[in-house]
């Protein structure tokens, strides 16, 4: 009896132990993160020197080549490019679009979605036909709809606290919005911007066309101008809608992902993964989408390095390509991992913007979840509250068929979705101190996913 209150006793006394020296270990982490932070700096110049960087661009290229060199130059035990072919898109001259009231023309803005087609070189003008829902537009039937461009109306439901639950519920209209209005005869689709914010700017974003229909162009409109228009069908319900945009899709071209290592010291065969995305929307800066998360990520392994962290696992911080249009970095990096028989105990994204942290959304098995949950006492002096089952992340989203854990970031929502895919997700729309508590909060998980494993 006594040997066993003893030995339950010095259990206690280790395991409280452990759980100080993780506290403490922690602790150095946001110290590090908020004093010596390099995230801010290196946003800096991947927003304002590199800029825009959508798949196939150059400023993705330059993108791959800076983050490249910017891993090397901290001296991570490897850094090395994973080859990718991916879809090339180009937007050609800004778009136009007005509203026609008899001599009456009022101008709105609009900007191309991803891979849509360009209109012909004159533009397209016809009636529009104004509808919330794909069910609503079906009821219509293509009696109403044929040689009419659809107008796709429902806002993101404010009343949602979790905004990407509100953005879930509206994207439909914006990804498939334009084949379904094809099905029904129309000519075009104009989509109301993906935002709670009432402003001129068009939220972009991709889309993709069904076989078998006509591939009809289709644009975002900004939320004030989709309210000019919606008001303005109402009182004129036989008005006319003006747009032309000259966007093309060009062959497939070579990019990468780019992934900066650190070997494990005790068990280098497992790796953990942080990224985020390097591709960006065309017209954006890509500041909290997502240029905060790749920025954060190679914070993480800086933060390891500066603090003389030696991870028993290998840590690995992936910049994926072409997250924004087709996904295809996110894909090729889990067919290579596959492919060379890596074994992935745990990957983190950060792809919800540099925001004010909150916690992390868990896919895995339930005592895996369980055992990450456990962590929350050491997480949440820092803000780090919501840990529980919920989002990984797009671009490691198919690692998850091997069997890896995945972990998404998730930063304060609010105001993810003022910015989102538009001009103005650019680097004065980024606090260095969020970023900088968000860079800190992925090291932290990293560090006890390499602790203890899963
Ligand atoms: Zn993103």
């Amino acid at each position: 009896m006594k040997k066993t209150l003893t030995l339950l006793l010095s259990l206690l006394v280790s395991y409280s132990y452990a759980q100080n020296a993780d506290s403490v270990a922690i602790r150095k982490i946001y110290n590090e993160a908020l004093s010596n932070g390099k995230s801010y700096e290196w946003l800096r110049h991947l927003t304002k020197q590199i800029g825009p960087r959508l798949s196939g661009s150059a400023g993705a290229q330059k993108a791959v080549d800076w983050t490249k060199l910017v891993m090397e130059q901290q001296g991570f035990d490897r850094v090395f490019l994973q080859d990718v072919m991916v879809p090339h898109w180009v937007r050609g001259a800004k778009e136009e679009a007005f509203i026609h009231i008899g001599k009456q023309k009022m101008t709105v803005p609009i900007a191309a979605l991803g891979g849509s087609v360009a209109t012909p070189p004159r533009g397209i003008e016809a009636q529009v036909i104004e509808v919330k829902s794909f069910p609503e537009l079906r009821a219509l039937g293509p009696e109403k709809v044929k040689g009419k461009i659809v107008f796709y109306n429902r806002p993101m439901d404010p009343t949602k606290i979790n905004t990407f639950e509100a953005y879930g519920g509206a994207v439909d209209q914006r990804a498939n919005g334009a084949t379904e209005a094809a099905k029904l005869g129309a000519v075009g689709a104009i989509v109301r911007s993906m935002t709670n914010v009432h402003d001129d700017n068009p939220h972009v974003g991709g889309m993709r066309y069904g076989t078998g229909v006509a591939l009809i162009p289709t644009a975002a409109i900004s939320t004030n101008g989709a309210d000019l228009l919606s008001k303005s069908l109402k009182e004129n319900p036989s008005l006319t809608f003006y747009f032309k945009q000259n966007c093309e899709t060009l062959p497939d071209a070579k990019s990468y992902n780019v992934v900066g290592e650190i070997k494990g010291s005790e068990k280098p065969d497992e790796i953990i993964v942080v990224g985020g995305h390097l591709d960006s929307w065309d017209l954006a800066e890509g500041a909290h989408d997502d240029g905060a998360g790749c920025v954060q990520s190679m914070e993480v392994l800086r933060i390891m390095k500066a603090l003389g962290i030696k991870p028993k696992r290998t840590i690995r911080a992936v910049m994926f390509m072409n997250e924004e249009n087709g996904l295809r970095g996110g894909v090729q990096y889990a067919d290579l991992a596959k492919k060379n028989n890596e074994k992935h105990i745990a990957a983190v994204e950060s792809d919800n913007g540099g925001f004010t942290p909150r916690g992390f959304g868990i896919v895995g098995k339930p005592e895996q979840r369980e055992k990450i949950m456990a962590w929350k006492p050491l997480l949440s002096p820092y803000g780090l509250a919501e840990i529980g089952p919920g989002g990984g992340g797009a671009d490691i989203g198919p690692l998850a068929q091997t069997g890896t854990v995945l972990l998404g970031f998730k930063p304060d929502s609010q105001r993810y979705f003022d910015y989102h895919h538009t001009t103005v997700d650019r680097f004065e729309a980024v606090s260095q101190r969020e970023l900088e508590l968000g860079a800190a909060s992925m090291a932290a998980i990293v560090y006890l996913l390499d602790a203890y494993g899963l």
